[in-house]
């Protein structure tokens, strides 16, 4: 059975902060207007007081930008060594102040302390890694036969409008800042409403290693008046947003008026197979693991478990007993396993599911109830919840929950488990766990996916990938794919001859 909330305390000062910062300078938004972030866990209390910024705000951060890139600012642009610097003492700035942000994003999240440190860890990681990119980005040269030459160079794709989710914050963040502060672009950062301390906290920190004016500019506000903006912009060259997939159909179709660069991580549907020959405790951690991490608001969350049907007794037992175990509670709390949903709209949302769960007679394997009493009537607390026997085709087999509600399906073969997989809209991540290795392998080449892990899941290794097939998305981040992304290849040719007149001329010039 789950516990009661224990309670939680957080040792920093509330309620947090996010100004604007446009070149260099922090300030309020025009008008002083201001938002508040609730404490999801324990909604008497505002978490953060953050500016609001309006279309005005975010043109003079988009004009920052323009200018720094434009101007070279402090010679940002060729200066790989300063950019390497900033990128390792950013990660040298987060792991010295790891308990701050781990609490910043525990608190706007509801993110349980567990889960947070490591995510503090993870996103000081990607700093570094592409601090060890930032020098390495090498163009390429080819002589033809006649002596010519052609190179390739690699140049920063200019002006970028970044715009992040909640529910990662700050590993989210640094997979888009990284690798474009890497690659030398200049900066507008639009972060989720939900967590714009978490954010702010980050820029502070970049901001001390002495980065040029106008390099990151941060202004938090409505998505519908900072992103559109960003997204309309002439002086925005590209474009990277994580987020909903219906948010970033709209933002591709806005985005195709200015043929304006776009990277889109959107929404999963990530199923997990586990064949009749897998290892049933092993199976069973890695997928509750997956399942329920920050209570699976988790674009990647094992949201479909797929069992074969001879293993599907032994692993569903082991899975609910797992999920029995679950401590739901303060996130601040060091026992907690499932803090709360982000929001009183996700909650909503969340029962929503259940209720057409319950409504349409699944089997309810754990969990289905909104968690009452204590502590629990001040924050948006929910059981983890597994339903059994769902048709695939069905809502809670389609639709992206983002929240702490699992659908069991059994398959028959290895073909039934393929066509099952594939059977969704989204193409994030999968799994697949089976003792026969060529079968895996097998298997997750046929999943039309972005990663599939095999006897694992949820890994993202900084030096791999991370992106979508189909509606999860354009574009991959992490990685060496990551900074590319932030890239634009230029050709500059060379003549080699050194010929005044040379044979295609004569196409249009004659003798
Ligand atoms: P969201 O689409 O509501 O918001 C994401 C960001 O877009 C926020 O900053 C928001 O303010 C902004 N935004 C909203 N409407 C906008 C508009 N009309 N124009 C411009 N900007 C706009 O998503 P969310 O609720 O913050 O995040 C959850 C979603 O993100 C889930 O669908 C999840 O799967 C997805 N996600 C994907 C990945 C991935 O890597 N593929 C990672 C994390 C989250």
């Amino acid at each position: 059975m789950t516990s009661p909330a224990s309670d939680g305390h957080y040792s920093i000062e509330l309620p947090l902060s996010c100004p604007l910062l446009i070149n260099g300078e922090e300030g309020p938004a025009t008008g002083g207007r201001e938002f508040h972030r609730e404490n999801p866990a324990d909604t008497r209390q505002v978490a953060t007081v953050a500016a609001q910024g309006s279309a005005e705000d975010a043109r003079a951060a988009i004009d920052a930008a323009r200018r720094a890139f434009a101007g070279n600012a402090g010679n940002w642009l060729n200066n790989y060594k300063l950019r390497e610097q900033t990128l390792f003492q950013t990660a040298r700035l987060m792991r010295e102040n790891a308990d701050r942000l781990a609490q910043v994003v525990s608190l706007e999240v509801g993110m349980p302390m567990r889960q947070a440190a490591p995510h503090v860890a993870a996103a000081a990681d990607i700093f570094e890694f592409y601090a060890g990119l930032a020098g390495k980005i090498y163009g390429e040269s080819f002589t033809l036969p006649n002596g010519s030459m052609i190179n390739l160079v690699k140049e920063p794709v200019g002006v970028v409008g970044l715009i992040t989710p909640w529910n990662f914050p700050l590993t989210q963040t640094a997979r888009k800042v990284a690798p474009a502060l890497a690659a030398g672009c200049t900066i507008v950062l639009k972060p989720a409403s939900y967590t714009p301390a978490a954010a702010y906290e980050l820029v502070k920190l970049i901001q001390q290693t002495g980065l040029p004016a106008g390099v990151l500019n941060l202004v938090p506000g409505p998505g519908t008046v900072v992103g559109a903006e960003l997204i309309g912009s002439k002086a925005v060259d590209k474009l990277s947003f994580t987020g909903e997939t219906g948010t970033g159909k709209m933002i591709a179709a806005q985005a195709a008026t200015e043929v304006k660069r776009i990277s889109l991580e959107l929404g999963g549907k990530a199923p997990y197979l586990i064949f009749d020959d897998a290892d049933v405790e092993g199976a069973a951690r890695a997928a509750v693991f997956g399942m329920f991490r920050n209570a699976g608001q988790a674009c990647g969350a094992t949201t479909r478990l797929l069992l074969q049907e001879g293993i599907h007794d032994r692993v569903l037992e082991r899975v609910a007993q797992l999920t029995r175990n679950i401590e739901v509670g303060h996130p601040a709390a060091a026992a907690t396993d499932l803090g709360p949903l982000i929001s009183a709209s996700q909650e909503r949302v969340v029962q929503e599911y259940i209720q057409f769960g319950l409504d349409a007679g699944l089997d309810l394997v754990a969990g289905g109830n909104k968690l009452r009493g204590g502590g629990f009537d001040y924050g948006y607390y929910v059981e983890p919840t597994i339903f059994d026997r769902v048709d695939n085709n069905s809502r809670l087999g389609q639709e992206e929950i983002f929240g702490p509600v699992v659908a069991v399906t059994t398959f028959k073969d290895e073909a039934e488990a393929v066509e099952l997989a594939n059977a969704v809209e989204f193409g994030l991540v999968a799994g697949v766990w089976s003792a026969d290795y060529p079968r895996a392998m097998r298997v997750a080449r046929r999943i039309r996916a972005g990663t599939v892990w095999i006897w694992d899941n949820y890994a993202q290794p900084v030096e791999g990938i991370w992106g979508g097939y189909k509606q999860s998305g354009i574009g991959r981040e992490l990685g060496y794919y990551g900074l590319e992304d932030f890239l634009e290849v230029k050709q500059i040719f060379t003549d080699g001859t050194g010929l005044t007149s040379k044979p295609p001329y004569g196409q249009v010039i004659k003798e």
